[in-house]
């Protein structure tokens, strides 16, 4: 077996981390950690720690780690067709049992599923079928696509477009011109502390409507959004947002992306977003808790008015020009349907809704007054606490002080590991969906002892 050195010396060597500074990694300026195990909610490393995971990962472990259930179904699956493709009307008996379960469970009005990888290639999935869709209408110049300031989704050309956060842009020309982005639904960074939620969505509104005024209706193909916005800091909307916002798209003919990748397959203590904050779109992006990231799926959820026009698509060009090797993977599928199976058999849609809401008051308590935390929010098993110099003046850290990572370095020799959000001094919680009460407490005690030890 090769030494912790030697390993640590061999991936500063040659492995390209993503989202890593790669200058300081190679230097062995940045942390480095080798993960050998997990159960539960926690991992466990090379070093001998056992750390609370309090981001599943990346928002994706969701049933948990060391589901001995889904390592038999991959397992199995392997040992019986390690692969075949899909294309062509191909199919394995994981794939299809997993379309029918993810149809069984996608909000109404959907009508098909389409599996790839990650939340990147599912969302471009999505872009070129609404472009394919536009096209097949004969109108060709609907083509551009709305998203967020501070959404995210992906870090492809088209997806990293999407994403409205300034580090997945520099330096990479993106982004691309077909993507425009407005206002993030986040009430607590509003432009005037003495706006009420409902004047803020008015606002939000406002500002779609001079952008679809200013590009004109007749480009804008689609409104991409998080039904809570993720990884630009977890901000669930101000109440009655997603209704204005879908009166607006509806009256301009702009198709609806619900980007599902984080909140699809339960963890707003709802089987998807859409159906917590009554989305109807037309088309759904998920990933992540698909498969709890036992193995890598997405799917690209299409509603039945996108199916009838690629129906027809089809029927007047022929074959649909766009498919992966690995789209519907059996293994990946397979991990799937295990995956669905347990989320099912243990409540855990449920727990994310009770457990959530616990983890959610509890942070409320210990940190809500703190002088330097301007915000505790959530939704669902989604947590986030952001930071400030000055609360009552709204007032931000300088980002080169990196409070947040900071408080996340000190989490982390407590044992509990949190997320320093890109963007802001913004510490993010996302746990898996199986956290129990005492889990709970104890990321909330940490939190709370850290930020008392950095601020
Ligand atoms: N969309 C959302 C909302 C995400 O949070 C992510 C990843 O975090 C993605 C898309 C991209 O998914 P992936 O990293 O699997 O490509």
């Amino acid at each position: 077996m090769l030494t912790n050195d030697e390993l640590a010396k061999w991936d500063r060597e040659n492995f390209m981390h993503p989202s890593t500074h790669l200058a300081q990694f190679a230097r062995g300026e940045a942390p480095q950690r080798i993960v050998t195990g997990g159960e539960g909610a926690h991992i466990t490393d090379r070093d001998g720690n056992r750390l609370l995971d309090g981001f599943a990962g990346l928002y994706c472990v969701n049933v948990g780690y060391g589901r001995q259930e889904i390592a038999e179904a991959i397992a199995a699956q392997a040992r019986d067709l390690s692969y075949y493709h899909a294309y062509a009307g191909h199919g394995s008996e994981a794939s299809i049992t997993l379309s029918k379960m993810v149809m069984d469970r996608a909000p109404e009005g959907m009508a098909r599923v389409y599996f790839g990888l990650g939340g990147s290639d599912a969302n471009e999935t999505n872009i070129k079928l609404v472009w394919y869709y536009n096209n097949i209408l004969g109108r060709p110049k609907k083509k551009k696509i709305i998203s967020r300031w501070r959404g995210y989704h992906g870090s492809g050309l088209v997806t990293g477009s999407l994403t409205g956060l300034e580090l997945f842009h520099k330096k990479f020309d993106l982004p691309l011109d077909q993507v425009i982005h407005t206002e993030a639904p986040y009430y607590f960074r509003r432009p005037d502390a003495s706006m009420s939620e409902g004047d803020f969505v008015g606002y939000c509104v406002e500002k779609l409507e001079a952008l679809i005024e200013a590009e004109g209706a007749d480009t804008i193909a689609a409104f991409i959004g998080e039904p809570v916005l993720g990884t630009g800091g977890i901000v669930p909307p101000p109440a009655g947002y997603w209704e204005a916002i879908q009166a607006v798209l509806e009256a301009h003919d702009i198709l609806l992306i619900a980007d599902e990748v984080v909140t699809g397959f339960g963890r707003l203590g709802t089987m998807f977003g859409s159906d917590h904050y009554g989305l109807k779109p037309d088309l759904i992006t998920s990933a992540k808790g698909l498969t709890s990231a036992y193995a890598p799926l997405s799917a690209s959820i299409v509603g039945q008015k996108m199916w009838d026009v690629l129906e027809r698509g089809t029927d007047e060009n022929g074959v649909l020009g766009h498919g992966w090797t690995y789209s519907a993977h059996p293994i990946g599928a397979a991990a799937g349907v295990a995956n669905l199976k347990l989320i099912d058999s243990l409540g855990l849609v449920e727990n994310a809704g009770t457990v959530g809401a616990y983890l959610n008051e509890r942070m409320q308590a210990a940190v809500g007054d703190h002088a330097h935390v301007g915000d505790v929010r959530g939704e669902g098993m989604l947590c986030a606490v952001e930071l400030v110099a000055d609360r009552d003046a709204r007032r931000f850290f300088d980002a080169s002080e990196g409070k947040g990572a900071k408080v996340v370095a000190a989490m982390l020799k407590r044992g509990v590991i949190a997320r320093a959000m890109p963007q802001g001094d913004i510490l993010g919680f996302a746990p898996p969906l199986c956290l129990t009460r005492d889990e709970a407490d104890r990321i909330v005690e940490v939190t709370a002892e850290s930020i008392a030890e950095v601020l």
